[in-house]
């Protein structure tokens, strides 16, 4: 039986992204292809839409570009997302670099000026502390 991984529904094609696009990259599609692949976008889960206003992590909260806290959307999305690793017993996630809910050690800094600053994205931290090995989707090459 292939192992299961969490993987951002982004990155393999899915028109999640805030923009209504996607982050399809074929060398993690290629890297996939012996695991039982489970696909997850933390923001529909906590039941934003899409497309929908970018958003990026200012202290503890999550802030759109509008100036809305939609920090209760992102914390909803992240708890969805491990209940699934918790039902299926996943070990090890891919999630998109610098999203404000999968990105793991760099995020944007809050300003919307495309500055990154050492963090994790809310779900990315929520798996992190919950014991999954997370890797970031830069470090596939
Ligand atoms: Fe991709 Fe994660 Fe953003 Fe959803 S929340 S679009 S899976 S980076």
């Amino acid at each position: 039986m292939k192992e299961k991984i969490l993987v951002s529904a982004c990155l393999l094609g899915k028109n999640c992204k805030y923009d209504g696009t996607n982050n399809y990259n074929k060398k993690i599609e290629e890297y996939l292809k012996d695991y039982d692949v489970i696909l997850v976008c933390p923001e529909e889960m906590g039941g934003l839409s899409t497309p929908r206003i970018p958003s990026e992590i200012k202290g503890d909260k999550v802030i759109g570009k509008n100036g809305i806290d939609v920090t209760a959307e992102y914390k909803k999305g992240a708890q969805a997302v491990l209940d699934i690793v918790n039902k299926y017993g996943i070990k090890k996630a891919i999630l998109k670099s610098r999203s404000p809910s999968c990105g793991k050690d760099m995020v944007y800094d809050g300003t919307f000026s495309h500055k990154l600053i050492k963090g994790n994205g809310i779900t990315a931290k929520l798996l992190i502390e919950n014991k999954v090995e997370v890797i970031s989707s830069d470090n596939i090459v």
